[in-house]
């Protein structure tokens, strides 16, 4: 008998040892010993509070930011996909989504909504709880700028409400405890014209088609840019823009059109990615002493 035979009853769904891949944009992977989509925030409430707590979560967003390894992920991981988990309202001059909603969708809504700043979510393609957790940003505009306030679950299942100076946010990074699972975020904007906020959205999102290889299997951002230095300049100019990467069988490689995106050209696992990422970290010190960090989070087991 294992925690598994034993698992809270769900209105969700709930699967055992479900493949992780096509729920990531690297598209690798191995499995989930539980996959868990609740239905509501309910349904996440009373399935974390009757949860053996010795037994791992993991939440996943749309997986635009992260290497699943290809040993799979321990426990149980959730996905707060469907429709309860997207909803976006505005009310005055705030914006509330779901942590399941796209920021692609909240920029459209505060658009409609006639409210200016929420722009940049046009051009990152995470969902809001994505967001949350990565301070996501674009074009000199990042999540703390426009955020109010977020609320999400803890590993017991308890509410726990969080105001903008509780993320303690920096530079792609939240000091909120791992462990929250975010449900809801408000958002502020400032008035303006709907024609104009969607104009600056559509700008930001032709920009993103020539300078972002948005159509292949990549993470976004490999390396957080260090104080002072871009990352993509470091990794071009230790010559790894474009270059298959010669010890990995899979072909992984850093684009040609954005040096600080890795790229999985179809056959690389997640240890032919990450291992690319280490050798280029290690080859960037050597030649300039910065140590690149990264900004993709990397989860799970290696096989
Ligand atoms: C083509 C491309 C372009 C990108 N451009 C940008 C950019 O310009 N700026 C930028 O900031 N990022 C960019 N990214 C990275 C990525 O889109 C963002 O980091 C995004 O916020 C991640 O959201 P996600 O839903 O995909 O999260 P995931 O990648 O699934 O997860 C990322 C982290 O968030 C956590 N998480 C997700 N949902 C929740 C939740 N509900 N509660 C608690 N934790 C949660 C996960 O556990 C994980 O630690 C880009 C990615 C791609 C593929």
């Amino acid at each position: 008998m294992t925690w598994r035979d034993n698992l809270p009853d769900v209105r969700g769904k709930l699967l055992l040892n479900e493949p992780l891949a096509p729920f990531t944009w690297f598209r690798v992977g191995g499995n989930a010993e539980a996959l868990f989509i609740p239905a509501d925030a309910h349904d996440l409430a009373d399935f974390l509070k009757a949860l053996d707590p010795s037994v791992p979560v993991t939440v996943l967003g749309v997986g635009s930011n992260v290497i699943v390894r290809d040993g799979g992920v321990e426990g149980v991981v959730i996905r707060l996909a469907g429709r309860p988990w997207a909803q976006i309202t505005t009310d005055g001059d705030t914006i509330t989504a779901g942590a399941g909603a796209l920021d692609s969708m909240v920029a459209k809504a505060s658009a409609k909504a006639g409210l200016a700043g929420l722009e940049f979510y046009a051009g990152i393609p995470g969902t809001i709880g994505g967001a949350l957790t990565m301070n996501a940003g674009c074009y000199g505009s990042e999540t703390k700028d426009v955020l109010v306030s977020a609320w999400g679950l803890n590993r017991k299942g308890e509410r726990i409400d969080y105001g903008l100076a509780d993320f303690g946010y920096t530079y792609r990074h939240s000091q909120a405890p791992a462990d929250i699972l975010w449900v809801e975020a408000t958002y502020r904007g400032t008035p303006d014209a709907p024609e104009a906020v969607a104009a600056r959205i559509g700008e930001i999102t032709s920009r993103r088609e020539t300078t972002q290889p948005i159509r292949e299997k990549t993470g976004g951002s490999t390396f957080k840019n260090p104080p002072g230095h871009s990352s993509w300049k470091l990794v071009d100019e230790a010559g790894w823009r474009g270059k298959l990467h010669a010890e990995t069988g899979g072909g992984a490689m850093f684009s040609d059109l954005h040096s600080n995106f890795m790229i999985n050209p179809g056959e690389a696992t997640a240890a032919d990615i990450e291992g690319l990422g280490e050798a280029v970290r290690a080859d960037v010190l050597a030649k300039t002493g910065i140590q690149l960090e990264w900004e993709i989070k990397r989860i799970g087991r290696a096989t």
